[in-house]
């Protein structure tokens, strides 16, 4: 019994590990990791080099917008991923945050980072 608990740590430690990873390669694509804050990222503005005319800052400074929410989301998720994998440490990985109860392994397969189960995420949201 122990050893398949084991088992079972290890495989979803792995596919956070791997999420982790993903994620934040997609963010050091065009951001830059806050020394001063674990964990956050600050969206790089677009260096095109010196704007020629206002058509070219329009568009780097449309396509900074349109990376924040982009890094947000990278962001959140990885902190997700980090919270899983400090449980998975503690041995409170898999259980549902609000009721206490497991989550359905197979909840955990296409959401590892899950907290809630899926009675309770469907409560909140
Ligand atoms: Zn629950």
């Amino acid at each position: 019994m122990e050893k398949s608990n084991a088992n079972y740590k290890l495989r979803f430690k792995k596919l956070l590990e791997k999420q982790k990873v993903d994620i934040e390669k997609q963010l050091a694509a065009f951001t830059k990791k806050d020394t001063n804050l674990k964990g956050d990222y600050d969206t790089q503005f677009p260096d095109f080099g010196t704007p020629q005319n206002s058509d070219e800052l329009a568009q780097e400074v449309s396509l900074y917008e349109n990376r924040l929410p982009v890094e947000f989301t990278l962001e959140s998720k990885l902190q997700e991923i980090g919270t899983a994998l400090e449980k998975i440490e503690k041995g409170k990985y898999g259980v549902c945050e609000k009721c206490g109860k497991a989550i359905d392994p197979k909840r955990l397969e296409t959401k590892p980072e899950a907290k809630y189960c899926v009675k309770c995420k469907t409560k909140t949201s």
